[in-house]
């Protein structure tokens, strides 16, 4: 089946939210801590690069972490007509960034919106609230992608979105062990279940290839996901080494920096991009 590229198609005014998107991609995971907000995060700036007009929301709303990966801070405006003003990235917020791939992009987090050691502890009303929020209030504008980082494991969030816009696809984060794929099975699932279509299984942290020596290291193990992919019939979107660049670049808010300049950090990200 041939696609038409996201490019291509005429914008649709989403549900009943006043979203206009191409293509809304949500980037999930079973469990924590396996790499999904940094995929998401690169994933929508490997987007942008290829020349797509992209939002990045930050459904984490227990633990967002899109702004801390894109140095970003603020507080959003509230404009005259009451919508939320997203705090937008670059041209001129990043640094090494050439001017002529990029365009603002504007991302909205539940981080803009609390005190940096502030926890949530909103009831679930409330959260589908902020989210639907996050979707309806928000300055958008015209995208062709909206990304959404979603929390980890859980599908109320994911129930809430299903039922406000209709979403293209999930991509779903993990690492190659065991556990972590059983994880991504119930995530798969849950997806489903809400059905929201599944876009595929990334592969994070697959392998580690020795800067000094060479030789590469399979840590975590290997091809895990690509064999779960395909025991459940999803596509494989590809694996991601472990690479001290993008921690390093995640820990110090350079990310957006990162993406645009690093080669070899991004190549495996543009691959899955490609495919969304
Ligand atoms: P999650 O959103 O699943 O909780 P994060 O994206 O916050 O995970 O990543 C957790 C930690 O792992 C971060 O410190 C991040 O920099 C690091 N990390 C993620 N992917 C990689 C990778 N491929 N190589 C090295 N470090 C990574």
């Amino acid at each position: 089946e041939v696609q038409t590229p996201v490019h291509a198609r005429p914008p649709a005014r989403l549900g009943q939210v006043g979203l206009k998107a191409k293509s809304v991609i949500l980037v999930g995971s079973g469990k924590g801590g396996v790499g999904k907000s940094t995929v998401a995060t690169s994933l929508a700036l490997t987007l942008r690069r290829l020349g797509a007009t992209v939002g990045l929301m930050d459904a984490d709303v227990y633990g967002p972490s899109v702004p801390h990966l894109l140095g970003l801070s603020g507080r959003p405006a509230i404009s005259e007509d009451k919508k939320i003003e997203p705090i937008r990235l670059g041209p001129n917020g990043e640094s090494g960034v050439p001017p002529e791939t990029v365009g603002a992009m504007p991302v909205m987090s539940m981080g803009f919106l609390l005190e940096p050691d502030q926890a949530v502890i909103w009831r679930g009303p409330m959260l589908h609230g902020s989210i639907q929020q996050f979707l309806r209030d928000t300055s958008w504008g015209e995208l062709d992608y909206l990304v959404i980082d979603m929390p980890p494991g859980t599908g109320d969030i994911a129930l809430t979105l299903s039922q406000a816009i209709p979403i293209t696809g999930a991509v779903v984060v993990c690492t190659p062990q065991e556990v972590a794929l059983l994880d991504a099975v119930k995530a798969i699932s849950m997806f489903r279940k809400v059905n929201i279509p599944i876009a595929g299984m990334v592969e994070n942290m697959s392998g580690f290839t020795c800067p000094d020596c060479g030789k590469t290291y399979d840590i975590f193990g290997r091809g895990g996901a690509r064999d779960k992919a395909e025991q459940l019939s999803v596509p494989y979107l590809g694996g991601l080494p472990i690479d001290i660049t993008l921690r390093e670049a995640g820990d110090a808010g350079k990310l957006a920096e990162v993406i645009a300049t690093d080669h070899r950090a991004r190549a495996p990200f543009d691959q899955v991009a490609r495919s969304l």
